[in-house]
């Protein structure tokens, strides 16, 4: 089956359906009554650890990476938490990409760290930089490719060949690319980690996670850690995300088309001085993102010429695009990635991974592109001379 036909009939089989449903119904029992004591430890028995909505909405997600298990978090903070704590001890050291999505950040520096576990940022375009920072006790590489919000990529393949020369686990946040675009396991990482809030949901109205993986030890690992940590996504919450994934590869073409066009536009404009979009000739590292992507994805950044007023002025004046944090629905999105999304991580760091103020991330929505740039345009009547 292709990726389309999977997003639409896998964990939605109406021959698994007690009424032939051709939606999994939602299953909001907390309990399952057994009939004998001989089956109490039979299929389901408490929703934490398994629940018939749930489990087809991971189901759906195995399809989607080209993996044999999937499973589904309360938010895609929660999945890497699962992974974090499943996988590592005390004394375990993490190599990781040193422009990564904020929270993740966070959940490293001021949670993780706490427990004994040790990061180190390194500029993961350069595979080298990866294999310098590996030590005794490295046991993880993390990447995040495309990262956020600079565009930046990891070589997946050179990467996990490095990783496993020293028996260490790969794990890629696919959350930018989306499945559609992107297939890291097929590229050698062990496992596969989404936000599901972004472009799985893809209607920014359900906050979720995802984990999938191919390999049954990792697999049981993870499995167990869901139940025992207990950050499992809720009944209705697995069917919107099953609903949003249905049209993920219109909605990701269409992210797509509108994204490059507006990227062109940008590139073209005197105000802006840097346009960053894997799908630009321009991005230094187009050639790998033609190699291990199938599509560029609908998220860009760009940085107008001037400082941070007049990026706040662009922002407020613009009618269509929402200020707003987030990214992967069907509206479009635009935000100050110095004030808001990456507030958090201190200016000079900032400015070493190149955050700079007037820096502008935009969730390129599936509107009709010539309102989205009528209404970039506005923004640039606003802050031209
Ligand atoms: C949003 C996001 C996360 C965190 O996911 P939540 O669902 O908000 O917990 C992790 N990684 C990336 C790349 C994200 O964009």
């Amino acid at each position: 089956m292709r990726f389309s036909t999977k997003a639409i009939h896998i964990g939605e089989e109406p021959e698994r359906m007690q009424y032939g449903d051709v939606v999994s119904p939602i299953h909001l029992s907390t309990t399952f009554a057994k009939k004998s004591i001989k089956e109490v430890e039979e299929g389901y028995v408490y929703s934490r650890s398994g629940n018939p909505t749930r489990n087809s909405l991971e189901r759906k997600l195995a399809a989607l990476e080209n993996a044999k298990y999937g499973l589904a978090f309360s938010s895609g903070l929660a999945a890497e938490s699962t992974v974090l704590l499943a996988l590592l001890k005390k004394g375990d050291h993490v190599v990781t990409f040193d422009d990564l999505y904020g929270g993740t950040k966070r959940l490293f520096n001021q949670i993780m760290e706490r427990f004994g576990l040790e990061f180190t940022y390194v500029d993961a375009r350069n595979p080298e930089n990866v294999r310098k920072a590996i030590r005794k006790n490295t046991r993880m590489i993390w990447l995040e490719t495309p990262t956020n919000p600079l565009l930046k990529l990891a070589d997946i393949k050179a990467i996990a060949e490095i990783a496993h020369e020293e028996g260490i686990i790969v794990v890629v946040d696919n959350t930018f690319a989306s499945p559609y675009f992107q297939n890291p396991l097929d590229l050698g990482a062990d496992i596969v980690l989404h936000s599901v809030t972004k472009y799985l949901g893809g209607h920014s109205d359900v906050v979720g996670g995802a984990v999938m993986v191919n390999d049954e030890e990792l697999y049981e690992k993870l499995k167990f850690h869901q139940n025992a940590v207990g950050a499992v996504l809720s009944p209705f919450d697995s069917w919107l995300v099953m609903r949003g994934i249905k049209t993920l590869s219109l909605r990701m073409e269409r992210h797509e088309k509108n994204a490059m066009a507006i990227a062109k536009y940008l590139e073209g404009h005197p105000l802006v001085k840097r346009v960053y979009y894997p799908g630009l000739p321009s991005h230094p590292q187009h050639e790998l993102a033609k190699r291990q992507m199938s599509g560029f994805g609908g998220m860009l950044s760009f940085e107008l010429k001037g400082g941070l007023e007049k990026a706040i002025k662009f922002v407020e004046s613009l009618e269509i695009f929402a200020l707003a944090e987030s990214l992967g629905g069907v509206e479009s999105l635009i935000e100050l990635p110095a004030i808001m999304t990456h507030a958090s991580v201190p200016k000079e760091e900032r400015e070493r991974v190149g955050i700079r103020d007037s820096l502008i991330r935009v969730s390129v929505g599936i509107e009709d592109v010539e309102d989205l740039i009528e209404d970039l345009e506005r923004g640039f009547q606003a802050v031209g001379e």
